[in-house]
């Protein structure tokens, strides 16, 4: 069954309005005005828990030709974790190296496995068991996250996911990154916004957690473009967002537009406004795992002030400030934005 808009899910995916959003958003720790992933976490352990990104030697349907190829536009995968792609280690060793190297400079002692790069879901199922099994060695971790696209899930990998629940924390993260149908297919990421509704639709129920990751100041958005996909995300039933502006990363298609004058970039003071605009209409439950990216200052071609991540939170948390704004400040069951 293919849905046109989120207004066409089963009841099961739809969110429910959080009642009172003001009192939710005072829960927020410390002097943040949006919920964050560090808060979510010491809530749920009890501790600090830190994330370990691994390479799970997956592949991406959108580059072998199965649902495209060349991939989407910003695509160089290198750029999400160089360490990883470079040191070829098994899942097992890379999650120890990673342990050792996290417990080296702090004093942590849970950590969530991360399956970041490329499509971790794409592969046999027996394949994808003993690749996620390996994590089960680890006493240290509590929970698993896996990063795919919207069409490569099915009830089967759900199941199968589903089933480390009772071990584990498990999230399912859907790169969305728009709700826009010609935004998907001018940045060639090769699946719909339909896609995406049924992966929600076949994940509701499952227990897991879903986190979905959008990017803001997409080729040919306007402002108002980038609001309606907040929007249409705030009626469904999800966990948690991953939230970044449009990178340029070296060895991409992008570079070349950007080389030659094709796209335009956000400057800071946009990317921050438009943001705070998208974080008032989510949810106040939400939680926000990412409100920037980073990238090696060998990969990232522009923009410059993407260098400097903290700077980028502290504009943030300045301009809810000044606005004497929070995350969900505006969340209503809107239709679109106006
Ligand atoms: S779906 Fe992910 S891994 Fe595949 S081309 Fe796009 S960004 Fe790259």
């Amino acid at each position: 069954m293919s849905f046109t808009s989120s207004n066409d899910l089963p009841k099961h995916c739809i969110r429910m309005h959080d009642h009172e959003p003001e009192k939710i958003a005072a829960s927020f720790a410390g002097n943040k005005r949006y919920l964050t992933f560090s808060h979510y976490l010491k809530k749920q352990f009890g501790e600090k828990v830190w994330k370990i990104p691994v390479h799970g030697e997956f592949t991406c349907p959108n580059r072998d030709g199965t649902r495209g190829t060349g991939g989407c536009l910003y695509c160089n995968n290198y750029g999400f974790s160089p360490d990883l792609i470079q040191q070829q280690a098994t899942v097992e060793n890379q999650i120890k190296a990673g342990i050792e190297r996290i417990q080296e400079k702090r004093n942590v002692s849970k950590f969530i496995v991360y399956f970041q790069t490329y499509t971790n879901t794409y592969a046999p199922l027996a394949h994808l068991k003993h690749t996620y099994d390996a994590v089960l060695q680890f006493k240290e971790i509590v929970g698993m996250a896996i990063g795919t696209r919207p069409d490569c899930v099915d009830e089967n990998i759900l199941d199968l996911l589903a089933s480390y629940k009772p071990r584990l924390d498990v999230w399912i993260e859907y790169g969305l990154q728009s709700i826009h149908n010609r935004t998907l297919a001018a940045i060639n990421r090769g699946h719909t916004y339909e896609d995406f509704l049924h992966a929600i639709e076949i994940t509701a129920g499952s227990g897991l957690k879903i986190c979905i990751h959008v990017i803001i100041g997409l080729p040919g958005e306007a402002k108002s473009d980038i609001l309606n996909t907040a929007v249409a995300l705030s009626k469904l039933n999800f966990d948690a967002i991953k939230i970044h502006p449009l990178q340029v990363h070296t060895n991409t298609k992008l570079e070349a537009m950007h080389r030659q004058g094709k796209i335009s970039l956000l400057s800071l003071k946009s990317y921050v406004d438009i943001l705070c605009d998208f974080i008032e209409l989510l949810p106040p439950t939400v939680v926000i795992q990412r409100l920037t990216a980073e990238a090696p200052d060998q990969i990232l071609v522009a923009p410059d002030w993407c260098r400097n991540k903290m700077a980028v939170i502290a504009a943030i948390d300045a301009e809810l400030e000044v606005r004497k704004s929070w995350q969900g400040k505006r969340f209503i069951h809107h239709d679109s934005f106006q």
